[in-house]
């Protein structure tokens, strides 16, 4: 069909109101193909839904979509199938590691193992009379129990100080 200006002007005021192709074509006497056609070459903007008509309002902007959204969703996030694969990794049976058989740490070899005397060292090494106390050692300890107390209060110092 030949669009006349006039018609041109009125297919564009109709469209801009919202209106149905199907409205626009009726009350322009038209077919809705054409309406269509001709909106389309007259790269008139899409509108929003047929539905919304508010007759001599200004086209309201399309509301906008929540793409990122949308796009979350078509990549299945968040995510049903994020939970399978992580419940599926849950599930794999990895078998933990064998608990470590706890080594108690090396004990300090006893001075003197064969020999129960005590070691504690009497005079100056070096000297002719420097001997050791050879007393009887406490049971795992290399001294006496008089020397061994000592070696007890002679650590202790050195125990605060590093606390
Ligand atoms: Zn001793």
């Amino acid at each position: 069909m030949d669009w006349s200006d006039e018609q041109i002007s009125r297919l564009r005021a109709l469209w801009s109101e919202g209106h149905s192709t199907a409205e626009i074509g009726r009350r322009m006497g038209i077919s809705k193909n054409a309406v269509v056609g001709k909106a389309h070459r007259l790269n008139l903007s899409a509108r929003p839904s047929p539905i919304r008509r508010v007759p001599g309002a200004p086209q309201a902007p399309r509301a906008p979509r929540p793409a990122p959204m949308r796009a979350a969703e078509r990549m299945g996030f968040p995510p049903r199938s994020f939970n399978v694969v992580a419940a599926g990794h849950a599930l794999r049976p990895v078998a933990p590691p064998p608990p470590r058989p706890v080594a108690p740490p090396a004990p300090p070899p006893p001075p003197r193992l064969s020999n129960t005397s005590c070691c504690w060292p009497i005079g100056e090494p070096g000297k002719p009379d420097f001997r050791f106390c050879s007393d009887r050692a406490l049971v795992g300890k290399p001294y006496c129990e008089a020397h061994a107390a000592q070696a007890y209060v002679r650590a202790r110092p050195r125990h605060e100080d590093a606390a």
